[in-house]
């Protein structure tokens, strides 16, 4: 059910005059990635305020209303623009803050002095995310002093550090981003000519599990074989957590289903470096233990460390653990699970004491309806093939934070990159033909919800 709101000849000349703008756009992108903008705090500040001005500098160029807004955290650049009168508002999210660089070693070319290499652009943020602010500038420039929708353009400036000042910005802000649809252009796409919407992202809850067995530490040749020692009952309880074939074994936690997309074993042992003869867990398709099922890791123990020991029953001992969980997973429901599951199977009366860290939202997108079918028609536009819907098996714990302030908005999470992007990483890297074509679909989509009201 492809919606037809405007005719092949727009699309046609929205493709031709994106690409006669596209050398001002890399060039604009150029100017952006030479701004080392790293919003880590132990990073000069300074460049981070110089970014957002330049953010700031390309909006007004097109019209827009701009603020620099801080509240208490780096700054973000606020920039509006009406549509026609009875258009919808649509709100466009990008950061222009980026990864530290690392080791400038790693990189081929410098991370700050953009260098296109074989079609790609490399550059530290070349793709994370100054191509998506410069995406949705393309978007606005296709459309010049004929906006078919009024617009919202809200640039981020910590998103690599943690979004911390983000719910207050949403908070005192967030009446200026209310929209019909909100573009999140900071994810990617399945592969070069494979677009995609990300309509699912796992969430978390980390937990501490204290066990007790004793009152104090004893010698283990006048007590061991008759009192438990902590440790082993810690991993027993843990042990409890994954069934044989290493499904998580925590009853009463959501799981779904991913589409069927071309991601095999050889793929994945590959990409995760998995050892030869060491078996996959879990059960279902690969991608959808990885974006649709809980997973559980212990990902640290306080116990005594080997050079340490002695030998002695130990009376303590604790475990970090992380539980990645399904999309509509409600993480409260989800850490009260794993409580329940750890103290009713507390090995020998063992004293279990569970806390919990940390917990986050995952997202699953409301995929259908006319707004979905809009984004999806301006894809196939653009590449001439239609998106495919891909998960995240980690978290973009930001996008909760719009979920949950604008319940009735359509997310719609887009981006830039392509499996070899290698974003926060070194020689990351953005390909330009693709680039373009983002830049062209976002540019339809304007066009679509503007005639779906016109
Ligand atoms: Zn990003």
């Amino acid at each position: 059910m492809t919606a037809d709101t405007i005719t092949p000849d727009q699309v046609q000349a929205i493709r031709e005059r994106v690409a006669g703008l596209m050398p001002q756009v890399r060039a604009d992108l150029e100017s952006l990635v030479r701004i080392p903008s790293v919003s880590a705090t132990s990073f000069d500040q300074a460049q981070v305020a110089r970014s957002a001005e330049a953010v700031a500098a390309l909006l007004r160029a097109e019209g827009l209303d701009v603020e620099i807004v801080v509240e208490g955290g780096r700054p973000a650049v606020l920039g509006r623009i009406a549509g026609p009168p009875g258009a919808p508002t649509v709100t466009l999210y990008a950061h222009h803050d980026v990864q530290p660089p690392g080791d400038d070693a790693d990189w081929d070319s410098p991370p700050f002095e953009p260098t296109e290499r074989d079609g790609r652009l490399y550059g530290r943020g070349a793709a994370d995310d100054k191509a998506g602010v410069m995406a949705h500038l393309a978007a606005l420039r296709a459309h010049s002093g004929n906006l078919p929708v009024g617009v919202t353009v809200f640039v981020e400036g910590e998103e690599e550090y943690g979004s911390a000042s983000l719910p207050a910005i949403l908070d005192r802000h967030g009446d200026k981003l209310a929209a019909e649809a909100i573009v999140i252009a900071d994810s990617g796409n399945w592969a070069v000519g494979v677009p995609a919407l990300t309509t699912a992202l796992r969430g978390g809850v980390r937990a501490i599990v204290r066990v007790r067995t004793l009152d104090h530490a004893v010698h283990s040749g006048m007590y061991g074989g008759v009192a438990p020692d902590a440790v082993t009952a810690l991993v027993k309880l843990l042990a409890t957590l994954h069934d044989d074939q290493g499904n998580v074994a925590v009853t009463g936690l959501d799981e779904g289903v991913a589409p069927d997309l071309d991601y095999d074993e050889a793929r994945f042992r590959e990409e995760s470096g998995l050892l030869d003869g060491v078996a996959l867990i879990g059960s279902g398709s690969i991608l959808t233990r990885l974006w649709h099922k809980p997973s559980i890791t212990t990902i640290g123990m306080d116990v005594t460390s080997v050079e340490q020991a002695s030998n002695t029953l130990a009376a303590r001992a604790a475990a970090k653990i992380s539980m990645r969980i399904a999309p509509t997973q409600d993480p409260q429901a989800a850490f009260a699970a794993l409580k329940d599951h750890l103290e009713s199977h507390a090995p020998w009366g063992a004293r279990v004491e569970v806390t919990l860290e940390e917990s986050g939202s995952g997202f699953a997108a409301d995929a259908d309806g006319p707004i979905y079918d809009e984004v999806r028609a301006a894809f196939a536009d653009a590449w001439g093939t239609p998106p495919v819907d891909t998960g995240i098996g980690g978290s973009i714990p930001f996008i909760s934070d719009f979920v949950a302030r604008f319940p009735d908005a359509a997310i719609l999470v887009t981006g830039v990159e392509d499996p070899d992007t290698r974003a926060h990483g070194a020689n990351e890297s953005l390909h330009l033909g693709e680039f373009e074509r983002v830049c062209v679909a976002e540019a339809i989509l304007l066009a679509r919800l503007g005639a779906r009201h016109g």
